[in-house]
């Protein structure tokens, strides 16, 4: 867990994001605030990530997307590309994301003589569906429902004899349960509806419209049939101690084992 944080800014967890090491390979799923600082502490980083999967282009899991260009870039002897894959409009905010770099990459190219041209990304908008198999990897994707943020994808990576599903935010929907049909995990990003109606600021309330409650994400697992759900990006985030407590709320629809982990956390996935 690279990032098990949400929008507000936290001493302790960082903005959305997940490393999956499947056969091998570095996928990171997202990019929220501080994500290159936990891959780093991960035994990973930018160089290391054989893909990028973005779930939506909601900029909490954006944060830090151009660092992963930058750093990928400039720590490669020579620069390998970086492989992006994202819903439709993904391919935009990669143009947009080297324009705003485009005075740096202009800095670099001229301080430094190895380097000749700027960051390679090459983009795969995915709508649903097959986005990669070889003989060890398989990821696929589905449509979720994160409206007014449209389109938006969960992706399901299935290797090693084991199988993850990385939701992003959405609300419960088809797509969603048919990609989590029998996976081993599921990560859901979830708020807690309970403590923002106490609150009560309209703009919070608004979350309430758009993402998986805790029991949501719990009945999705439910009827899915997954082995472990994970609560991730947690709003508000639990205080110390709280954890067991929105725990115990999501046991109340699932019977699986139900985790709510910390930044730098590591679930095994399966033992192959
Ligand atoms: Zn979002």
């Amino acid at each position: 867990m690279t990032g098990t944080g949400s929008p507000i800014p936290d001493p302790n967890r960082a903005g959305p994001s997940q490393l999956v090491v499947a056969a091998g390979r570095h996928l990171l799923v997202d990019a929220g605030r501080g994500c290159l600082m936990r891959l780093a502490a991960a035994g990973s980083g930018a160089g290391a990530l054989d893909r990028v999967l973005l779930t939506h282009l909601h900029s909490d899991h954006l944060t830090d997307f151009n660092d992963v260009i930058t750093s990928r870039w400039i720590g490669g002897f020579p620069p390998a590309p970086l492989d992006v894959v994202g819903p439709v409009g993904t391919e935009r905010l990669v143009g947009d994301t080297l324009a705003m770099l485009g005075p740096d990459i202009g800095y670099r190219i001229a301080h430094h003589e190895d380097l000749e041209s700027g960051p390679e990304v090459r983009v795969q908008e995915t709508s649903g569906g097959l986005v990669h198999e070889d003989d060890e990897v398989r990821i696929t994707s589905a449509p979720t429902e994160h409206r007014p943020v449209h389109p938006t994808v969960a992706y399901r990576i299935d290797a090693d004899g084991g199988s993850v599903v990385l939701a992003g935010d959405t609300v419960p929907c088809a797509g969603l349960d048919e990609l989590c049909v029998g996976a081993d995990v599921y990560v859901q990003t979830v708020v807690r509806d309970d403590a923002i109606r106490q609150v009560a600021i309209p703009r919070l309330m608004d979350v309430l419209d758009y993402h998986s409650t805790i029991a949501d994400a719990a009945e999705t697992a439910a009827r899915a049939g997954v082995g472990t759900l994970v609560l991730n990006h947690v709003v508000p985030a639990p205080a110390p101690g709280q954890e067991e407590e929105l725990v115990g709320r999501a046991a109340e629809h699932f019977d699986g084992r139900i985790l709510l982990p910390a930044d730098l956390e590591r679930i095994a996935v399966s033992v192959a």
